[in-house]
């Protein structure tokens, strides 16, 4: 066991377990049954590929007229209340001890053996030194353990810090990103992977992290994420 994970087991172990929405006693991860029950799963019937709600659990039109890069998405939740202060809490106040807690969310979602490795949506260096610490790869690591997948910590790098993509429209996002990552093949080739982040909004993002892995040799690729939003004026 290394020391990290040792300290945090130990860390967790002494922590009265109590609920983060209510503060009554939690069961499992960080939540009591009752809010754990009551958080905005996605419903059932969605679009494999995309995770948005669609009748039947059929691909929807939007992903049979455009296909993405990748192959499949898989979440767990709706980005809504309380799920949008929890993701915020980790992100912006630096609350990680929220991430086994979210990990915990998707990891029932996932079958053993669904990809090869895990891939954390890597941040560009310099807003990693701003923020402190990248939230895809503290999600990254408490799943990746539970689901024994090895964890692709530098198979891929944010060489661009894109601007912000809010007010552009597809066109615009898709190349404002056009490569904003570099990936080493080596690690990828061959592999199924799954790529993981916080949030799904429109999906540019972790689209042209998946165009990147699969023009430099990945079997295919899976985007992981804890919550879905609905995409931003949807037409
Ligand atoms: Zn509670
Ligand atoms: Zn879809």
């Amino acid at each position: 066991m290394n020391s990290r994970l040792f300290f945090e087991q130990a860390f967790l172990r002494r922590l009265p377990q109590r609920c983060r929405l209510c503060g009554g006693a939690a069961r499992g991860i960080g939540l009591c049954a009752d809010c754990r029950a009551d958080l905005p799963w996605l419903p059932q019937a969605r679009c494999p590929v995309c995770a948005l709600p669609s009748p039947d659990g059929q691909v929807c039109g939007a992903c049979l007229r455009q296909p993405p890069a990748w192959q499949r998405t898989r979440a767990a939740l709706l980005y809504d209340f309380p799920v949008d202060g929890l993701i915020g809490a980790l992100k912006y106040r630096g609350d990680l001890s929220l991430a086994p807690l979210l990990a915990d969310c998707l990891a029932g979602n996932i079958e053993p053996g669904a990809v090869d490795a895990l891939l954390p949506l890597p941040l560009h260096p310099a807003r990693l030194r701003a923020r402190g610490f990248n939230q895809a790869a503290e999600l990254a690591r408490p799943l990746a353990r539970r689901l024994g997948l090895p964890l692709l910590h530098a198979a891929a790098r944010r060489v661009r810090d894109t601007p912000p993509q809010a007010g552009l429209d597809r066109a615009a996002r898709l190349k404002n990103l056009r490569g904003a990552f570099a990936v080493q093949q080596e690690q990828v080739r061959g592999r199924r992977i799954a790529v993981l982040d916080d949030v799904m909004t429109s999906g540019a993002t972790l689209g042209e992290l998946a165009r990147t892995l699969k023009q430099a040799g990945a079997l295919e690729v899976e985007c992981w994420v804890i919550a879905r939003a609905l995409p931003p004026a949807q037409s």
